[in-house]
Formats: C-alpha cells, structure tokens, sequence
C-alpha cells in the first residue's frame, strides 16, 4: 500500500506525495502512472519494479565530487510525476507497470555489493514516486554499509522529501529552468516546490548536484541562467556542483535544435565570473569540460579525459590543501 494518502470520498483518494495533489478515482492513476486507486486504498504499483538495471559509472548520474571513479547498481523503474516535452527518457517514463517481477530487498542487497558497486543509484525514470520502495530498501541498503544515490527531479512534497533525506547519501537534482513559465509549460510542474527541495538536501548534509539542461530559446537567456546562479550562490554554495548539460531534440519537442557549444561556453563563462567553483558541461565531449580543479588555486585536481590520475589527497587539494566540496572516501 501506498503512503501519504487520504481517502476524500468512497470512490476518490487524495495524493499528497508530490505537488500535483492527484485526486484519483476509482479504478485509475494518478499523473504519475504508478499510484492507483484499488477500491479506495492507493496502491503503490512500481514497489520492487525495476526493469532496467545496469552498473555504471558514478558519473553518469552524473556525479562527479561524490566518490569519483566508482560504480553504481543503477535501477530504473517506470513512470514520472512531470510531463516534460524534451523528455530524454520517456520509453520508460512514460510506460506503466507490466507483470509483476519484483525485485526483493534481499535481492537488492546483494546485488548491490557485486562488483565493487558502492550501493544503489535509483535513477532512469523518476524514482521518488517510488517512495515506499526507496524507505524500506533504502534503510537496509545504508545499514548494509551500501550508499543510496537518487537522481531526481526534485518534485516532491516537503514531509516525504524529508523522509528520503534521512536516507539518501548523495542525489543529482534537476532545476530545469527559472521560470514558472517555463516549468508550467514545458514539464507540466513547478518551480517553487523543487527549489525548497534542493534546500532542505543541502541544509540537511546531504551531497547535491544540480543538473540544468540548457535548451535553445526556453531556459538559456542571460536572465535566466543569472538568477538560477544566484540562487545557488545565495542559498546553497558556490561549490555546488552545476552541470550544465546539452540538450538533443527528443521525445515531443524535436522541433528544437541541439544546444550550440558556445551557448555552453557562454554559460560556464558567465557561472566562472559569478564565483561558481565546480561548473561541468554534459552530453557534449570536449577536452577540459569535466574536469574538477580547486577552487582556491585553480590547478587541475582530476583529469575527466582518460588519464585517471586525481592530484588530491584526504579531499584537499595536493598543492595549496584547500578542501574540496564532496565525498571522497
Ligand atoms: S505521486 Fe503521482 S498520484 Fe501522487 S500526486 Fe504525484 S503524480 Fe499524482
């Protein structure tokens, strides 16, 4: 059975695991595709449902000051609570549950040790609707000395935020873009909601990066971008990494050009003069985009082009001993 429901009537429950406040009624989802009212109990249907599992860098989430070099069990259900047009992963979020293969937590903890994962990542789709899934496998993953990464969109009421925060050792966040314009029109949500939530990660020591697809003519203007990067500065830090990622056309918006390598540059110039310390540019290859350097005297700490060879030690910088924002060991 779900949580952080209440029944409104004989037929309708009320969703309040995220903002949309879903009234479901019987027999139907809710937005998600994932949380259905069966004869006025809701039921959570992607518990344990995880059909793309694979074990990838740490990276890819992408996060790259939490125990770089390593690798991840990453699962991947089905479902998401937005609607984003330029959904990059929409053959699974956009699918609802089929059969009823469950993976166990018994399972899921043993898998999650095999070749030297650190823990689990629960990524692909949308993972918090899942979030009965990730309380109760995410207290015996940490109990089990394995670490639990979400990579979400940050869409989520405050109570059963919080709840997964009390469990999440590191998570990649997505703002995806500083208007509520933007996200009424293009992700079918809101803004306010997910910044908060960013908030309480940080305020509560969680590891936070922040991922920002930056697409052509929606969310890549000079005011924009200026007031995303001062809201990291003023109300998380200056060394939270930023990933500013190129967008490809997908999904119901390829009616949009790729993003062109100097609209990136642009913007990590602009993120270097604002102060930002750790700015990464994603899903585009260039020589020295994803490198980590320090942020008091800028030398090179670990080289993202091949030669694995990190210039730090105990989290500090091998040269100046500046500590570096993240989780190393
Ligand atoms: S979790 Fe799903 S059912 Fe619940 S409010 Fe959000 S979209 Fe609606």
């Amino acid at each position: 059975m779900a949580r952080y429901f209440r029944k409104i009537d004989d037929d309708m429950i009320l969703c309040e695991l995220c903002p949309h406040h879903c009234k479901v009624p019987e027999g139907k989802h809710g937005i998600c595709g994932v949380r259905y009212n069966r004869q006025g109990t809701l039921i959570a249907e992607g518990y344990g449902v995880y059909p793309a599992i694979h074990l990838d860098p740490i990276e890819k989430k992408p996060l790259n000051h939490f125990l770089p070099g390593s690798t991840i069990l990453s699962l991947g259900s089905v479902g998401c609570n937005l609607t984003c047009r330029h959904c990059q992963n929409w053959s699974l979020a956009r699918s609802k549950v089929h059969g009823n293969d469950i993976l166990t937590i018994d399972e899921l903890l043993l898998r999650a040790k095999e070749k030297g994962s650190i823990g689990v990542a629960f990524t692909y789709n949308e993972p918090t609707i899942n979030f009965e899934y990730i309380m109760d496998a995410g207290k015996r993953l940490r109990e089990n000395g394995s670490k639990v990464v979400l990579v979400t969109n940050g869409y989520l009421e405050k109570d059963p935020w919080n709840d997964l925060m009390g469990i999440a050792d590191a998570a990649n966040i997505d703002v995806k873009g500083f208007t509520d314009e933007f996200y009424a029109d293009i992700t079918g949500g809101s803004l306010g909601p997910v910044l908060g939530n960013v908030e309480t990660a940080f305020n509560r020591g969680v590891h936070i990066e922040i991922a920002y697809l930056v697409i052509p003519g929606l969310n890549d203007d000079e005011r924009q971008i200026s007031e995303f990067l001062d809201w990291t500065h003023g109300s998380l830090s200056s060394e939270v990494p930023i990933h500013f990622n190129r967008f490809h056309p997908d999904h119901r918006m390829m009616d949009v050009p790729p993003t062109p390598p100097e609209t990136l540059m642009r913007i990590r110039d602009m993120a270097k003069e604002k102060g930002s310390k750790n700015i990464f540019i994603g899903n585009i290859t260039r020589m020295g985009w994803n490198d980590t350097f320090c942020s008091f005297c800028g030398k090179k700490l670990i080289s993202r082009d091949g030669f694995w060879a990190p210039k730090m030690k105990d989290g500090r910088c091998r040269s100046c001993k500046n500590e570096i924002y993240g989780v190393w060991r």
